[in-house]
């Protein structure tokens, strides 16, 4: 192996990761005052959150009366009841305080003529327990997620947050107790190596949109966190719900955002017909987004799909007042001239469900403490570890995410990350000594991919495994298509011994980040596919065929998933019935209904 140069660093926590998620807790541990190194392969206002574009949802009652109680009950119900209602309660409650706390620090919402912050409507964001359509996204136009991004960096900044850019998080450093002691990386810029101690690592490091191969996602998404804590043998949860989005754009997969049909956008099949009506009677355009998808999926295979080939659906907003579309979706309007050369306020734009969020991830407890359950114990956590935003599963979203929520997710936990260290760290602690040869199994990795000599692109891998996960982990999924994309993905995963590197630098090595990366989307895509193949029931965006009922007798758990040595294995463990306070009820399961 080449001896490699290693730098090494002190911080009382390292953050992985600097979206929206990970600015909100490093600034967080800022504020407290510990010495915080934040860490990204992109610049952080490149991260993926610049691109979310409707809302984040809060009860502010800004338009109409709302209530929290009523977002907590809109997002079980979304999450068809596999969401942990504890942590469902945390997250809308602390909604309203985190985004007046966002306004105060200089988010630039749009306003209400009273001068008070804009919310649209968005899709199973319901009044008085599913009642009808309330008005709770509060907007930045149609780039709220930039807005929130540029505002959390510049606070980071005020805060003096350390910033690690274009440095590539490899792998985790583990002590023998299975304890968290840092992370090493690699710095893009001049190629040497990284170690970075910390008491608390925070993996910030976004989903893995990229498994497929249509999706709303930044080519960044690759699932990093996701691989670390597969290969420090910690398992992935709820893995097999991956969220389809009713209207990323045909041929693209650039996302229109749900806040389109909350401004009064509407779905057309070929025969004009405004088919939701039939699928989700009260809610319609509106309905959770696994039904649109699903509904929008059944009206192409029955024939009523618009085009050529019959394999899409249209969305209308010409009938929108032009300053509608000007104030409020300026973003969509050019987004759908350029992808689709549509002029919305004449045509529709050509829509088809696209891959957008991963609602499975790490396993974590409301205080963002990553879980290794263990018999007897399946809250148990790993000490030093923690992880939040889109890498996480808290789990808030279930099987199914409501928009909105998951801009609200990042800046919930990620405060709620930095409050847990606050409240259980000081700053300025002495570290133990690291274990000896700390480290070392991630250069080895380095090494290995950097030498790869094999006859296989990274591109051609990463290709086939994309299109089976496209294939056979799709809307809709059988007993069949599963096994197969099973045994497909396994032969795929295989056929990693046979990379070939073209380009041995370490500096500025596009090749080579694009290896490490395939190995982490590699075992997200097993963990996936293995997962939705053993889960034999319908439920949120796992639309099982031969299963198409929900089953909760059988399987109202989370799956968890070890990657080990290339092969899935998988163990269950419950989900939580509890509310944290007892001003709020366990919300019994029924039948989803919109
Ligand atoms: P990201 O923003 O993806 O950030 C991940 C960070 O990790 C980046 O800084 C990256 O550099 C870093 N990273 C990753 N791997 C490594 C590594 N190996 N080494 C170092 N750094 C690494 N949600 C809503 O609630 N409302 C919306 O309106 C909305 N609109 C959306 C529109 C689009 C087009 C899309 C695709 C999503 C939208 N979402 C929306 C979802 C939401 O934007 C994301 O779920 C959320 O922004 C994820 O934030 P994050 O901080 O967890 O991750």
């Amino acid at each position: 192996m080449a001896a490699y140069k290693i730098i090494d660093h002190t911080y009382d926590v390292v953050v992985v990761g600097a979206g929206g998620a990970g600015l909100r807790a490093t600034m967080g541990m800022g504020v407290a005052g510990f010495k915080t190194a934040c860490i990204t392969k992109v610049f952080p206002t490149r991260s993926h959150t610049v691109a979310a574009q409707g809302g984040i949802g809060a009860s502010l009652g800004n338009m109409a009366e709302d209530n929290w109680k009523w977002h907590m009950y809109d997002t079980v119900k979304g999450s068809d009841w596999l969401g942990d209602q504890d942590a469902i309660e945390y997250m809308c409650r602390e909604a309203v305080p985190a985004v007046y706390e966002l306004e105060h620090f200089g988010v630039p919402f749009s306003r209400t003529d009273e001068g008070k912050i804009y919310q649209r409507p968005f899709g199973g964001h319901m009044s008085n327990y599913g009642e009808k359509p309330v008005q709770r996204a509060c907007a930045a136009a149609d780039r709220t997620g930039h807005a929130i991004l540029h505002t959390l960096y510049q606070q980071c900044l005020k805060h003096s947050c350390e910033f690690f850019v274009e440095y590539f998080a490899l792998d985790l450093i583990m002590d023998a107790d299975g304890a968290c002691r840092g992370v090493m990386a690699w710095n893009l810029d001049d190629g040497a190596l990284h170690r970075f101690r910390a008491h608390k690592v925070v993996l910030a490091s976004g989903g893995y949109g990229r498994a497929y191969f249509s999706c709303t996602s930044a080519h960044t998404c690759t699932g990093d966190g996701h691989g670390m804590v597969a290969r420090a043998g910690l398992p992935l949860q709820d893995m097999e719900f991956v969220q389809f989005h009713p209207t990323g754009i045909y041929g693209s997969g650039c996302l229109i955002t749900e806040g389109a049909r909350g401004e009064g956008g509407i779905l057309y099949n070929s025969a004009g017909e405004r088919f939701m009506e039939r699928y989700a009677p009260t809610a319609k355009d509106l309905a959770s987004r696994d039904v649109v998808s699903r509904a929008m999926t059944m009206e192409i295979r029955e024939g009523r799909g618009v085009g050529k080939d019959k394999d899409h659906i249209h969305l209308d907003l010409s009938h929108l007042p032009p300053e509608t579309l000007e104030l409020r979706l300026p973003g969509i309007s050019e987004t759908a001239k350029i992808f689709a050369g549509v002029d919305v306020t004449r045509e529709p734009i050509p829509v088809l469900p696209t891959v957008h969020y991963n609602m499975g991830g790490i396993p974590t407890n409301i205080h963002g403490e990553v879980l290794r359950p263990v018999a007897g114990n399946p809250d148990a956590t790993v000490p030093g570890l923690m992880a939040i935003g889109e890498a996480a599963c808290v789990s808030v979203h279930g099987a199914n995410r409501l928009g909105t929520n998951s801009l609200l997710d990042i800046v919930v936990f990620g405060r709620a990350a930095a409050l847990h260290c606050q409240a259980t760290m000081k700053p300025g602690q002495p570290h133990a000594p690291l274990p000896a040869g700390a480290g070392d199994g991630a250069v080895a990795r380095f090494d290995r991919l950097r030498n790869a000599s094999g006859t296989l692109h990274t591109s051609d891998i990463r290709l086939a495994m994309q299109k089976t996960m496209q294939m056979d982990a799709a809307v809709f999924r059988t007993s069949k298509s599963l096994a197969d994309g099973v045994s497909k993905m396994y032969e795929v995963a295989e056929t990693k011994g046979k990379l070939k590197i073209n380009d041995r630098s370490t500096v500025w090595n596009s090749d080579l980040v694009e290896a490490l990366e395939l190995e982490n989307l590699m075992d997200c895509a097993l963990a996936t596919i293995v997962s939705a193949e053993a889960r034999k029931e319908s439920r949120g965006a796992h639309a099982h065929e031969d299963h198409p009922e929900r089953d909760d007798a059988n399987w109202m758990k989370h799956s968890l998933a070890w990657v080990e040595n290339g092969k899935v294995r998988l163990d269950y463990r419950p989900v939580h019935t509890w509310t944290l306070t007892d001003e709020v009820q366990y919300i019994e399961p029924k039948k989803r209904v919109y």
